[in-house]
């Protein structure tokens, strides 16, 4: 009988290649039980894991903590260790770019103390951790979110992506009264409209806002702040307001983008989310090399399309996970590294029909911290396509606080004192519309941190 088990790197179960590029369905299936408590044991329980793993992860989840508890079949006591930190362990375990933070610091793997790599495979933190998540919500014994006594105050949150849902998460654990205000129909942020259901499963973010639910924030959708509601008339009624509206807005800005079938990354990944496909396309150019540009290439797959990924840099100095860049080539994705595309040629009736581009090699570090990819002279060439994505170049859409004249970076960016507070008093902001672009683990550390300024803000506001 045909094998029918495929594991990646963590030892989690895959589905099938040639079964999953047919499927929007998630693909990787994760451990069993006796798999998780293998794992687990792996880990060498460091004493000093503060300066490693923990440190590594944004968030500081207490890993050896929860990962012992695996090692001892005690599923919900390693739930609530994890949970201390990060309340959505589920979508954390499946999204953060492990190797980048928790994995990439394990002792196993690279001594962060000396500097030095070792030769074993990192503990699988990530995996472990949705595997916990995964059976406290799928058994339903999750426990309940104990909520302090009301103090009397109200605030409103624009958005409802990760840095909204920590900020919901922090105020109303301690009573603060929580109205969320998010544009569009379905609640999640880039977490529900950007990362493909094959990577994160649109049902366990509803599970996880749903926890938000219970505890009484409650949520209006299809409001966009700047036009359906003001955001002078939130400050009015409500005593603070937090703003998490993410970096949602692409700038396209090379020759050609006007052309019929060019689209912005969150255009086509929104398109999908909400099932309506964009139909006719048989050879796609996606442009960026980070998780924008991975997800849309997923995407692209599944709906039957050549996919051709076209990225300056190479992929160790790419923002996406390793893991992900093989599964796509594994799925038949063709990956361009360090090509730059030049201009996106059109037909005679404005349609797209190719992309020119030129090599690039790496020259010295530049601002990002990275090597500056320089173009290769006479090295350009011709991809064939009908359409092409923009997955750069991300900002705030500004129209939520224009009205307001909130000072900005020269990206974009709202700016935020320490406190998170905007140049407005009473209204904060964190996540990507501060920071431009990171992560979900990034986002909903400082929403969480900035719900607990704005809770100082409230506090001190009564005693004045
Ligand atoms: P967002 O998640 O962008 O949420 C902002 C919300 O505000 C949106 O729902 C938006 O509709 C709403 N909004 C905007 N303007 C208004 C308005 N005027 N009125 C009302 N509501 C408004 N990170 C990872 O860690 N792992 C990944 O695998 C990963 N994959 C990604 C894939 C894609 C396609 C993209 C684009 C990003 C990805 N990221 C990933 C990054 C991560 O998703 C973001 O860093 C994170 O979601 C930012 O959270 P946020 O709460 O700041 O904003
Ligand atoms: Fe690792 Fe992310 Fe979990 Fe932190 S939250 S331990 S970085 S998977």
């Amino acid at each position: 009988m045909k094998k029918i088990r495929y594991f990646d790197r963590n030892q989690e179960i895959l589905m099938d290649k040639d079964k999953r590029i047919k499927t929007f369905d998630e693909y990787a299936l994760g451990y069993t039980i006796n798999l998780a408590i293998d794992e687990s044991k792996r880990c060498i329980l460091c004493k000093d894991a503060d300066k490693r793993c923990i440190k590594g992860c944004p968030i500081h989840v207490d890993i050896p903590g929860f990962i012992s508890k695996i090692a001892e079949g005690k599923i919900l006591e390693s739930y609530e260790i994890i949970t201390k930190t990060d309340i959505f362990p589920s979508i954390c375990g499946r999204v953060c770019p492990q190797e980048r933070q928790c994995e990439g610091a394990c002792i196993l793997y690279f001594d962060t103390v000396r500097n030095k790599r070792n030769k074993g495979l990192p503990v699988s933190i990530g995996a472990l951790e949705k595997f916990v998540g995964d059976v406290v919500r799928i058994y339903g014994i999750e426990p309940a979110i104990e909520v302090e006594e009301k103090k009397g105050y109200k605030v409103a949150i624009v958005g409802s992506g990760p840095a909204s849902l920590g900020c919901a998460y922090e105020l109303a654990k301690k009573g603060i009264d929580v109205e969320v205000f998010e544009a569009l129909p379905r609640l999640g942020g880039v977490m529900f409209y950007g990362i493909p259901n094959a990577r994160l499963d649109k049902s366990i973010i509803e599970y996880e806002i749903g926890k938000l639910k219970k505890m009484g924030v409650v949520f209006h959708t299809g409001v966009i702040v700047g036009r359906t509601i003001m955001l002078e008339d939130l400050k009015q009624n409500y005593d603070a307001v937090f703003i998490g509206i993410g970096a949602g807005r692409g700038t396209l800005g090379i020759k050609g983008d006007n052309l019929i079938n060019v689209f912005s990354a969150i255009e086509f990944l929104m398109s999908i989310a909400v099932e309506l496909p964009i139909t006719n396309i048989k050879k796609i150019a996606i442009i960026g090399g980070g998780f924008t540009a991975v997800d849309c290439a997923i995407s692209a797959i599944r709906l039957g399309i050549e996919t051709n990924v076209i990225y300056r840099r190479t992929r160790e100095t790419s923002s996406a996970r390793d893991e992900e860049w093989d599964h796509i080539k594994e799925e038949g994705a063709i990956i361009h590294w360090l090509t730059q595309p030049k201009e996106i040629i059109g037909d005679e009736n404005g349609y797209v029909k190719g992309l020119r581009c030129v090599k690039m090699e790496l020259g010295d570090i530049d601002e990002s911290g990275r090597p500056k990819p320089i173009e290769v002279p006479n090295s350009e060439f011709f991809i064939e396509c009908d359409a092409v994505v923009l997955a750069i170049g991300q900002r705030p859409n500004p129209i939520a606080f224009e009205s307001i004249g909130l000072k900005t970076s020269k990206w974009g960016t709202l700016e935020v004192d320490e406190n998170f507070m905007c140049s407005v008093e009473g209204i904060f902001a964190s996540g990507d519309a501060v920071n431009g672009g990171d992560t979900v683990v990034r986002a909903l550390k400082e929403g969480k941190e900035a719900g607990n300024k704005i809770y100082d803000y409230l506090m001190n506001k009564s005693r004045r």
